[in-house]
C-alpha cells in the first residue's frame, strides 16, 4: 500500500460509535472528491466518487463494503472522441490497527481515511479499450485502421493487430 501523498485530500470517517458497538452497521453514502484520480489516458470525471458503503466493526477492525460509483473520462481508441464510462466496483475492505501491507488499510485510533482505498479500487477499473460506440468506425472522414478487409485464409471475425500490417509487405 502506498503512503498518502503529502497534502492528499483525506476522506476521514470517525468510527468510535462502531468500535463501541460491534455488529452495528452504518451507511456511508454521498459524493466525495478525491485527488489524483487520473492515470495515463484517462481521468475520473470531476475527481468525484459516489459512495454506497456500509461500515461495521468486527473484532476491533472496520469492515467497509458496498459499491463506489464513478465515471471515467477517456478517449475512444478508434476515433479519439470523448468517452464517458461509468464504473461501480464492489468493495469489501478491512481497516485495522496493524494493516497488512497491500491487503488491509490502517485504522488510526477511531478514524479511518477512506481516500487511499477509494483511489485504489477506482483506478483498478480503468477500461483498457474504451470505444464511444460499438459501431464507431474511426475518425469522421477517414478510417483509422483502414477497412477490415477479409483476407483469404483468415478466420472471419478475427481482429488483426494493425501493427502486423507492416509485415504484409514481406509476404511472398
Ligand atoms: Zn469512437
Amino acid at each position: 500500500m502506498s503512503e498518502p501523498r503529502p497534502g492528499a485530500r483525506p476522506v476521514l470517517v470517525t468510527v468510535a460509535d462502531l468500535l463501541a458497538t460491534p455488529g452495528r452497521r452504518r451507511e456511508l453514502t454521498g459524493r466525495r472528491v478525491l485527488e489524483d484520480l487520473a492515470v495515463g489516458g484517462g481521468a475520473i470525471a470531476e475527481d468525484a466518487v459516489d459512495l454506497q458503503l456500509t461500515l461495521e466493526a468486527q473484532a476491533g477492525r472496520i469492515i467497509c463494503s458496498g459499491e463506489v460509483h464513478a465515471r471515467w473520462e477517456l478517449e475512444c481508441r478508434r476515433c479519439l472522441g470523448p468517452v464517458l464510462v461509468p464504473v461501480a466496483p464492489e468493495v469489501t475492505e478491512v481497516f485495522e490497527p496493524a494493516p497488512a501491507e497491500g491487503e488491509t488499510f490502517p485504522l488510526e485510533g477511531e478514524v479511518v481515511d477512506l481516500a487511499p482505498m477509494l483511489r485504489e479500487v477506482v483506478l483498478l477499473t480503468l477500461p483498457l479499450a474504451p470505444i464511444c460506440d460499438e459501431s464507431c468506425g474511426g475518425p469522421a472522414g477517414g478510417s483509422y485502421y483502414g477497412e477490415p478487409a477479409a483476407e483469404e485464409g483468415e478466420a472471419p471475425g478475427v481482429r488483426r493487430d494493425p501493427r502486423w500490417a507492416a509485415l504484409d509487405d514481406f509476404r511472398p
